[in-house]
C-alpha cells in the first residue's frame, strides 16, 4: 500500500464531466487499495477571471483582499470534487489551505511556506476518509488567508507529499508529461520519459509552466519523486527524479519560452561601485524577482542597465527604479514589455561547447534579433521580440532535433 499525493490542475477539473472524471479516478486509486490526500486547483479559468473582475472593480486591490479573493477558486473545487466523491462511495472531506495546516510568511499574492501542520489530514486519513485540500493557499503567521503564486496548487501538493512522506507526488494536468517544448507551439514535440530535479528547475524557471518553479525546489529539497501525468487519458508520463549515472544526458533536452516578463531599463548610470546594489536590493526589498541582467559597457563614465522582471512587477519596478534616479544620478527608466525569452536547457551542456553558436545561428537564420542573453550552467536564454518567440522556439526545436 502506498500514500500518494494527486493533484488536479485546472482543467482536469474544469466542468462538471472532469470532476466526475477525477473522482472516479479517485476512486479506482482507492479500490486498488492506496491511500491517497488530493490537491485542487480553481476550475478551468477561475482564477484569471477572478484578477479581471478584480481589475475591474479596483485599481489598489489590496494584496490582502486579493488573496481572499483568489482563495475562492479552490473552494469552490474542493467541495465539488467531494460531493462527486459521494456519489462514487468514497467517503472524502475538503480542508481549505488552512484547515490543511498550510502555514506561510505574510508575503501576499506570493507567499513561501514556512510550515506544515498536517494533523487534520492525517486524522482524516486515519478515519478512513479521502481529504481534499485547496491548493495555491495557505494561511500566514499573522492568520491572513494567503497565495502561493500563480500554479501554486503544484506547491501545495509537494508540499503536503513532503509533510506525509507520501510515496510519489502525481501532478495530472492537461498533456501527457514534460515536453521537449509546450506542445502548443510544437505539435511535434516529444514527451520525456525521465528528467533530473536540476533540468527541470531550469525548464520550470524558464517558462515551462507544467509544473511551477517552487513545487520542484520542494520536491528537491526534500527528495519527493514526482509524476507529471494526464488527467485524460491517465496514461504513464513524465517522472522527475534525482540525476543518476545511468540517466541519459542530452545535450539539450528542452526548448522553453517565457512570455511573462517584461524589461526595465535604467540609462545614465554612473559606472562606479555600488549602483547596482543600490538598484537592485530596492527590488529585492519590493519582491520583485529580477531574470536577465545585462549591463553595457560605459562609455564616458556612464552606462544603461536593462533587466527583467515578472509583467505583474512592472508598474512598481519602474516606481522604485524612478524614486532612485536622483540618488543613483540615472538619467531616465524606460519599459517594454513587448519581449519574450526562449531558452535551450540541457545537462550535457556543461560539457558540450557550440551550443549557444547554434542557437545564435539557428536565430539569425531566421532574422531574429537577440536583445538580451543570459546563461547558466544548463540553460542559455535569449530575450526576443515577443511577436517572434514562437518561430524561435519551432527553429530551436528543429536545429537541435529534439523531436521523436
Ligand atoms: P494545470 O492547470 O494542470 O496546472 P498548466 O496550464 O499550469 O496546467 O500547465 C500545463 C500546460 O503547460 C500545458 O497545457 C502546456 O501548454 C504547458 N507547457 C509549457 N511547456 C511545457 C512543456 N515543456 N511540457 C509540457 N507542457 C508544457
Ligand atoms: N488557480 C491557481 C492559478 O491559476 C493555482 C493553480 O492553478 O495552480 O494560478
Ligand atoms: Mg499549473
Amino acid at each position: 500500500m502506498s500514500l500518494l499525493v494527486q493533484k488536479f490542475g485546472g482543467t482536469s477539473v474544469g466542468d462538471a464531466d472532469r470532476i466526475r472524471a477525477v473522482a472516479d479516478h479517485i476512486a479506482r486509486t482507492r479500490r486498488n487499495g492506496d491511500d491517497v490526500v488530493v490537491v485542487v486547483s480553481a476550475m478551468g479559468k477561475t482564477t484569471d477571471d477572478l484578477l479581471r473582475l478584480a481589475g475591474d472593480v479596483s485599481q489598489a486591490q489590496p494584496p490582502r483582499e486579493l488573496d481572499m479573493l483568489l482563495t475562492a477558486g479552490e473552494r469552490v473545487s474542493m467541495a465539488l470534487l467531494v460531493m462527486a466523491l459521494a456519489d462514487q462511495g468514497v467517503d472524502a472531506v475538503s480542508f481549505t489551505g488552512s484547515q490543511a495546516g498550510i502555514i506561510t510568511d505574510s508575503t501576499h499574492t506570493k507567499a513561501k511556506i514556512v510550515e506544515v501542520r498536517g494533523d487534520r489530514l492525517r486524522d482524516a486519513m486515519q478515519a478512513d476518509r479521502v481529504p481534499v485540500v485547496a491548493g495555491f493557499q495557505g494561511v500566514s503567521v499573522e492568520r491572513d488567508i494567503t497565495t502561493l503564486g500563480r500554479g501554486g496548487s503544484d506547491t501545495t501538493a509537494v508540499a503536503l507529499a513532503a509533510a506525509l512522506g507520501a510515496d510519489v507526488c502525481e501532478i495530472y494536468t492537461d498533456v501527457s508529461g514534460v515536453f521537449s517544448a509546450d506542445p502548443r507551439i510544437v505539435p511535434e514535440a516529444r514527451r520525456l520519459g525521465r528528467v533530473s530535479f536540476e533540468e527541470m528547475l531550469d525548464i520550470a524557471a524558464s517558462g515551462g509552466r507544467v509544473l511551477a518553479l517552487r513545487s520542484v525546489e520542494f520536491a528537491r529539497n526534500h527528495r519527493v519523486p514526482l509524476h507529471v501525468r494526464s488527467s485524460f487519458t491517465w496514461e504513464p508520463g513524465t517522472w522527475i527524479v534525482e540525476e543518476d549515472a545511468a540517466m541519459e544526458q542530452a545535450v539539450v533536452t528542452a526548448v522553453t519560452h517565457d512570455t511573462s516578463e517584461a524589461k526595465v531599463t535604467v540609462t545614465g548610470v554612473p559606472d562606479r561601485p555600488g549602483i547596482a546594489a543600490t538598484l537592485f536590493r530596492a527590488l529585492a526589498d519590493r519582491h520583485v524577482n529580477v531574470d536577465t541582467i545585462v549591463q553595457n559597457v560605459s562609455a564616458h563614465g556612464a552606462t544603461d542597465i536593462s533587466f527583467t522582471v515578472p509583467r505583474d512587477d512592472l508598474a512598481h519596478s519602474l516606481d522604485v527604479a524612478g524614486a532612485l534616479l536622483p540618488e543613483i544620478g540615472a538619467a531616465e527608466v524606460q519599459s517594454d514589455d513587448d519581449i519574450a525569452k526562449v531558452s535551450l536547457v540541457g545537462a550535457g551542456m556543461r560539457t558540450h561547447p557550440g551550443v549557444s553558436a547554434t542557437m545564435f545561428e539557428t536565430l539569425a537564420a531566421h532574422d531574429i534579433n537577440i536583445e538580451m542573453i543570459s546563461t547558466s550552467a544548463i540553460r542559455i536564454s535569449c530575450v526576443v521580440r515577443a511577436g517572434r518567440v514562437e518561430e524561435a522556439v519551432r527553429a530551436l526545436h528543429q536545429a537541435f532535433e529534439l523531436g521523436p
